[in-house]
């Protein structure tokens, strides 16, 4: 291991730093393993380092000696923060190419005042589509009609060079065409609606009077997975195969898909997000109806129009599951209570059959088939494998092993004091 890969492996953010300005080889991968700094930095899963290596030039289809890149390493050992910035990362000078008249162009396809604001959202690990309009908003020079096109042409070619180079990138592809696809869409609000791109987020953020989905906003993301212009890709296919059978409404949404597939992130467990732009971490929650979270302010506010025809009946909804949550606790402290009792009551009748006879386990069991059987009328939500009879369970085999292997000791003391010890062998 070199010097940056023990650096990277350990977490040393200001080492790494130091390594890289001193000329270390980011992309040295002379290791045993053909592991390499950005591997370790991801098994690490150090964030900070992770992007340092990628910002100093580190190849991300670089395999070690078992076939695995360094964003598969990173997701085997659960590193999905890591993994996500691994694929989300497209270097600046990829892009900057653009920014430079090729061939036969008098001007360049971007401009290069286009190069940075585009490039933040290329590289952004957030996809909702309300969050790179707002990302777009946000910069004056993004947010025109002819700078919005020349971003999604640029988009657009990007896609085309990642499904034909040699080593194809089928995920950074569809992440392009699916932003140039939003731009497309922002273009045509800016041409035609009066409130231009708040129209657009508000479209996005309509739900339905029925239960307040967004219909638009998962209709736009199917569509534009759909409009996905190569459809061998094997990644095209795998989204339309799980998103096609889902009905508008349920679960998953055609975002969590896309999400998914591609910033690697698996499953959305211990994190809250905003309903408004997705954002990873929100803390916020409606103070009516304590169901949604939201960002700051901002994105409340602009949530509400839609929010306030769902926010009373979310509110009573709420109570409900917090009346409800709190008799299932008050069950579940009964119950454990119960099979506290019940230990003790187990516990003592294994004592007991330290002199066993099968009369002894007769009386115990059918006390503990009765509470069983009272279990299951109450709580019907219980897998049937835990509802598996007591009489099997590992705590009375053991008490009943226990008691027959003492009985054996004691026979054979019995014995050996009877008989010969040759007698003994024998039997
Ligand atoms: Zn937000
Ligand atoms: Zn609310």
């Amino acid at each position: 291991m070199t010097p940056l890969m023990h650096a990277a492996y350990k977490g040393k953010v200001d080492m790494c730093r130091l390594l890289l300005r001193h000329g270390a080889d980011v992309n040295c991968n002379e290791h045993e393993h053909g592991y390499t700094a950005l591997m370790f930095a991801g098994l690490s899963g150090n964030k900070e380092i992770t992007w340092m290596m990628l910002e100093a030039g580190a190849e991300t289809d670089v395999v070690n000696s078992v076939g695995r890149t360094a964003a598969q390493m990173a997701a085997f050992v659960g590193q999905h923060d890591c993994v996500t910035i691994i694929n989300n990362f497209f270097p600046r000078e990829r892009l900057d190419y653009y920014t430079k008249p090729q061939g036969l162009d008098k001007e360049p396809k971007l401009p290069v005042k286009l190069a940075g604001p585009l490039h933040k959202i290329i590289t952004t690990t957030n996809m909702h589509p309300v969050k790179i309009v707002l990302l777009v908003k946000e910069n004056p020079l993004l947010a025109e009609v002819e700078a919005l096109q020349k971003c999604y042409r640029v988009l657009d070619l990007i896609c085309e060079k990642c499904m034909k180079q040699k080593d194809m990138n089928e995920v950074l592809a569809m992440k392009m065409h699916y932003i140039s696809c939003i731009f497309q869409k922002c273009v045509t609000f800016l041409k035609e609606r009066e409130d231009k791109l708040d129209g657009f987020i508000k479209s996005l953020l309509k739900g339905r009077d029925k239960d307040g989905f967004p219909v638009y906003q998962e209709k736009l993301i199917r569509e534009s997975i759909r409009k996905f212009p190569y459809c061998e890709a094997t990644l095209l296919q795998q989204l339309v195969r799980s998103i096609a059978p889902v009905e508008l409404g349920s679960d998953p949404t055609a975002f969590s898909v896309l999400t998914q597939a591609i910033t690697g992130q698996v499953g959305f467990v211990d994190a809250e997000f905003c309903t408004t732009c997705g954002e990873k971490g929100a803390d916020k929650r409606c103070s009516v109806c304590k169901m949604v979270m939201y960002c700051d302010q901002n994105c409340q506010k602009i949530h509400w129009f839609t929010h306030k025809k769902v926010c009373k009946t979310l509110k009573e909804i709420h109570e409900k599951q917090e009346l409800e949550a709190a008799k299932e606790k008050k069950k579940q402290e009964k119950k454990q209570k119960k099979d506290e009792t019940e230990l003790e009551e187990a516990g003592s009748t294994s004592e007991e059959q330290s002199a066993p006879g099968p009369d002894a386990t007769k009386e115990a069991d059918p006390n503990l088939w009765i509470q069983t059987d009272q279990r299951e009328e109450t709580e019907l939500t219980k897998e049937p494998e835990a509802r598996a009879p007591r009489p099997d369970s590992p705590l009375e085999n053991r008490g009943r092993k226990k008691s027959s292997k003492l009985d054996c000791q004691l026979l054979r003391g019995f014995l050996c004091f009877v008989f010969k010890p040759s007698f003994l062998t024998v039997l």
